[in-house]
């Protein structure tokens, strides 16, 4: 055998000495995948998922109708009309979303005074059709209802940092 061969062949094995040894390491370290969707890794209290309509505790709504969301939203997804209550409070007739439209950017919760349009956690909500994605005021409330301890949660979270 020439000395480029023995060489070669040296290479070769330390190599897949190596190769093995990063194997056998990985066997007995910790998982770095999750078995989803029977498993979720945690996700960050800044995460930007579905949007959600709050109520207060009384069960008030908290939107006031102010349209700040709708107007910043760049990618013009937001649609309100609103007329006074019999009580002298604003409140919205119509609050759509067309997540079809949305980016996620964020800056319907940034905008809000009152913390009532956010981006909750929930990120499993794909569709089969796009009407599925035009979501009006009762499910925005209603997904507000579902998520509200972890929203809730999330916005104490990060309140020091706003
Ligand atoms: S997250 Fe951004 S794009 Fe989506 S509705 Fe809010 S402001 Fe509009
Ligand atoms: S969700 Fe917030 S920003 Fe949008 S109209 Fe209601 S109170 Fe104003």
């Amino acid at each position: 055998m020439s000395l480029i061969e023995q060489t070669v062949k040296s290479l070769f094995l330390s190599e897949l000495v190596k190769g093995m040894g990063i194997t056998f390491r990985q066997m007995f370290s910790p998982s770095v995948t999750v078995n989803y969707p029977y498993e979720r890794g945690p996700i960050s209290a800044r995460f930007r998922g579905e949007h959600a309509l709050r109520r207060y505790p009384n069960g008030e709504e908290r939107c006031i109708a102010c349209k700040l969301c709708e107007a910043i939203c760049p990618a013009q997804a937001i649609t309100i009309e609103a007329e006074p209550r019999s009580d002298g409070s604003r409140r919205t007739t119509r609050y759509d979303l067309d997540m079809s439209k949305c980016i996620y950017c964020g800056f319907c919760q940034e905008a809000c005074p009152v913390d009532a349009i956010v981006e909750g956690p929930n990120y499993e909500f794909s569709t089969e059709t796009r009407e599925e994605l035009l979501y009006n005021k009762q499910k925005l409330l209603d997904n507000g209802e579902r998520w509200e301890s972890e929203i809730a949660a999330n916005i104490a979270s990060e309140a020091p940092y706003r």
